[in-house]
């Protein structure tokens, strides 16, 4: 039997039912890893030894009469959550050596959980970017095609996943980075309401727009991992103190009488043909099954990246000032030079052209005189944002369009081009300066085998609702969506 093929689900019923021992499964994954990994660079570290500790640790809770959903599950992590012990690169030079003394809450978590941690998992350098080509460590392939980008920023988990490198995996989306990968790499990707997972751990980026969420074969295991991750946490201040619901528990099967709105805004000029084609697909399935479907308008969303573009920058220079040499890792020293020559020349070298670009226009940004002109712009732009959904949200329960405006596109075709690959992020950022949950589902793929993904997105703290409806549209979907062959 091979394990790695099954969702968390399947193969949590077989450690249950002891078909399979997790210290089994986490051999096969390790096995798979050292085969496949190679050709596709979706791992960074894949930590064995601690893996089949937790394995056996996990075996023996399941010897004991214990059941979960995620006990014994082999799963991987993004390289920029924070794991005791075990290097967190941030895919940056910067970090290549950091080894954090304590464990992100989620990691917390998905331990009680009774998870087996297989890896961490490539990214963009500090998550900013959109293809996982800015990564220090070389880009992550697509396993559909690997002349072709898996997506980013957290492209790893997504190709992992993808691969059948793991049973599923953690991600981070502050402008799109798990929903644009799973999109590309045909796997299911959720962002969560803003504060539902606890940021506490997580390297930050742009801290209001941050989020962890699943990233996973099918929707119910979204629902699963988001069940394991999600809930209030005291050392994370924006993290909100309302219980969380039994996401599973909630994914009905039926769409009847669900109203779903399609904004306009989101099928305009720069969609590909192909993927507006299997979106639409998408949305006459929910129609099929009962959903109302609903035209809105989304007035504001042509501001949405010049203002993403100005907070998350903004945000970021201000996060990214930490890494001076002297607290964290890299640091180059020139002998005749004095401590801010050692600033200077550690963070020249030790961040790579994109987040240097990030930092300057985020200090420009900021800087007395420009401010009002574009940062405090930038939040009232936000704030509109914010209204249009809310407005939206009066008439519809969820939103349908698509993740990207296009499929995956070829390694290095956008790498010097940073504003063509800024504009791919259209569809993605509105969520996080709203702070709304969105998912993205297979719909089907184009004709060149890439996949195509639907995205929905929910009022604040509506995942269970955008789940039932990604739920009933992978149970109901024509459109095949096969695995890669890798
Ligand atoms: N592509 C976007 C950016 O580069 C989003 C990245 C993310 O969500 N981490 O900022």
């Amino acid at each position: 039997m091979d394990p790695t093929v099954h969702t968390i689900h399947e193969l949590a019923d077989l450690l249950k039912s002891r078909a399979i021992s997790s210290r089994e499964a986490t051999e096969h994954y390790i096995e798979r890893i050292a085969r496949i990994n190679p050709k596709i660079n979706a791992y960074l570290a894949v930590i064995e030894e601690h893996a089949l500790e937790q394995a056996d640790d996990a075996d023996a809770r399941i010897g004991k009469g214990e059941v979960g959903p995620l006990l014994g599950v082999p799963l991987a992590i993004k390289d920029v959550i924070c794991t005791r012990g075990v290097p967190t690169t941030c895919g940056s030079r910067m970090l290549k050596d950091y080894v954090p003394p304590y464990d992100a809450a989620v990691i917390e978590r998905l331990a009680q959980a009774g998870a087996v941690i297989l890896g961490k998992t490539n990214m963009d350098e500090f998550a900013m970017g959109s293809s996982t080509e800015s990564s220090y460590f070389g880009p992550t392939k697509n396993p559909h095609n690997t002349d072709y980008v898996p997506g980013g920023s957290s492209g790893g988990s997504a190709a992992a996943v993808a691969a059948d490198l793991c049973a599923g995996a953690l991600g981070s989306d502050t402008g799109g980075s798990i929903r644009q990968p799973a999109s590309y790499s045909g796997v299911v990707g959720l962002k969560p309401t803003y504060g539902r997972v606890s940021r506490y751990g997580l390297v930050a980026y742009a801290s209001s727009l941050d989020q962890i969420g699943p990233i996973t074969k099918d929707v119910r295991d979204a629902a699963l991992l988001l069940s394991a991750i999600a809930g209030h946490d005291k050392r994370d201040s924006t993290s909100l103190d309302i219980p969380v619901p039994d996401y599973p528990g909630q994914l009905t099967g039926d769409v009847k009488g669900m109203k779903v709105g399609l904004p306009k805004e989101y099928f305009g000029e720069g969609l590909d043909e192909e993927v507006s084609r299997r979106v639409r697909q998408a949305v006459d399935v929910l129609r099929e099954g009962g959903a109302e479907i609903i035209d809105i308008s989304l007035p504001h969303t042509e501001y949405a990246l010049a203002s993403y573009y100005i907070i998350a920058p903004s945000e970021a220079s201000s996060n990214l000032a930490r890494f001076d040499g002297v607290r964290y890792g890299y640091r180059e020293v020139h002998p005749d030079g004095g401590l801010t020559d050692m600033f200077e020349h550690t963070r020249s070298t030790g961040f790579g052209a994109e987040v240097k670009r990030r930092i300057m226009l985020g200090t420009y940004a900021l800087s007395a005189g420009y401010y009002d002109a574009y940062y405090k712009k930038a939040l009232q732009v936000r704030r509109l944002i914010r209204e249009d959904f809310d407005r939206a949200f009066g008439a519809v329960d969820v939103i349908a369009c698509p993740a990207a405006p296009t499929p995956a596109y070829r390694i290095g075709e956008k790498i010097a081009d940073p504003l063509s690959m800024y504009l791919g992020d259209i569809y993605t950022v509105t969520a996080n300066l709203a702070g709304i949950p969105g998912i993205s589902v297979p719909a089907g793929m184009n004709g060149q085998g890439l996949p195509i993904g639907l995205q929905l997105l929910g009022r604040p703290l509506g995942e269970a609702e955008i789940l039932a409806a990604a739920h009933f549209v992978q149970k109901h979907r024509t459109a095949e969506v096969p695995k890669p062959i890798i």
